[in-house]
């Protein structure tokens, strides 16, 4: 008989897959996502004409050549820095990883944060090594600086800002990371629509230093694109671990298009950061509700002790899925992380959780 447990590396085994609920037709709050999808009939049009053209018979553009001139473009990424293009930016974070891990590598990222960055060390066999946040959630620089010196990472992931946590570290924090770090520093700018600051302009500067992004929180989850951005030696590296067709036919169309309309995509952000603002105003008016300050397109929340689940399950029930973070991490106890919707989804969450609150007090 053939069984997995006889085969499978023994660190695989020990992971849960990456979990996303199904959950039929629900308000969905749980994963940044933007709510908003092209909003007029004319642009929809114009979209589906876009992607009715494309010969999908043929294999696509190994180096997706335009959209990553484009990208160049609307960053301003540095002309003597590289652009490497992956299928979401998981995948680049993966690639990242696959490459350096010689034996004996190990990975660090302060935690609480995305957990992705763990469960892919993990998997390629090195060791990830998380420096707890300080309370309020920023970086302890002395304890990082400390677990840099011992052991040397290969890479160190900084989302920037923070998932789950929503805050933005200050530049000369994470700047000093990647001045002591010998090995990459990768700036994950995943939430950068929301915080409106960026590390791409300092490329060049440090021969460590990485920026990683995504258009997924902008409003584009569902094409898979992400892009890491930084000197051309590292790139090189690394790209050589791409699979060649990586960034689909329909994906290099649509992101082409979504550039072209890109003013639309940026209006629906400011929305956003206006209904984040307001969102979070009003959970702070919540009985026992702890609401922690966001440039992100999410809010943390911390709930009264031991009602987490239980809200979470209730808010469900409502029809609205949020994520529970409670029991992911010791920081993260009596915490929910709820993404930012549209107002009436936004109204509808705080009233649920209102009323909700008042059922377990
Ligand atoms: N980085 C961070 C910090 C994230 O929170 C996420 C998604 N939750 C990602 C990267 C991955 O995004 P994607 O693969 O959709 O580009």
């Amino acid at each position: 008989m053939s069984r997995p447990g006889d085969w499978i590396r023994p660190e695989v085994q020990a992971l849960s897959a990456y979990h996303v609920p199904e959950v039929g037709e629900v308000v969905k709050l749980d994963a940044m996502e933007n709510p908003y999808t092209w909003p007029d009939e004319d642009i929809r049009a114009e979209w589906s004409a876009c992607l009715a053209g494309i010969g999908v018979n043929r294999y696509p553009d190994p180096r997706a050549s335009e959209v990553a001139a484009r990208l160049r473009e609307h960053t301003a990424l540095p002309g003597d820095q590289g652009l490497l293009l992956g299928n979401g930016s998981d995948e680049l974070i993966q690639l990242v990883t696959l490459a350096l891990a010689r034996p004996g590598a190990k990975v660090l990222a302060p935690e609480p944060t995305f957990v992705m960055y763990r469960m892919i060390a993990t998997f390629c066999g090195l060791e990830f090594v998380g420096v707890p946040l300080k309370a309020d959630f920023g970086l302890d620089m002395p304890a990082l600086e400390a677990a840099i010196d011992e052991h040397d990472p290969a890479v160190i992931w900084l989302a920037w800002p923070n998932n789950p946590t929503g805050n933005a570290w200050p530049r000369t924090d994470v700047l000093r990371v990647a001045d002591v770090a010998r090995g990459l520093v990768v700036v994950d700018e995943a939430y950068q629509p929301f915080a409106r600051d960026s590390f791409i302009s300092e490329l060049g500067e440090r021969d460590n230093l990485l920026v990683l992004r995504t258009l997924s929180k902008l409003g584009l989850a569902g094409l898979r694109l992400g892009f890491l951005a930084g000197p051309p030696a590292w790139l090189a590296e690394i790209d050589k671990l791409r699979l060649p067709y990586n960034i689909n036919a329909l994906t290099q169309a649509g992101v082409a298009f979504a550039l072209d309309h890109f003013e639309r995509l940026e209006r629906q952000a400011a929305e956003i950061r206006r209904e984040r603002d307001a969102l979070a105003a009003k959970l702070a008016t919540l009985p026992g509700v702890k609401v922690y300050p966001s440039a992100a397109n999410f809010v943390l929340l911390r709930v009264p002790q031991g009602l987490a689940r239980t809200l979470f399950e209730g808010l469900l029930a409502d029809g609205i899925l949020i994520k529970c973070l409670d029991g992911t991490h010791p920081a993260l106890t009596d915490c929910l992380r709820i993404t930012v919707g549209t107002p009436p989804e936004n109204a509808l969450l705080a009233e649920a959780l209102q009323r909700r609150l008042r059922e377990v007090a």
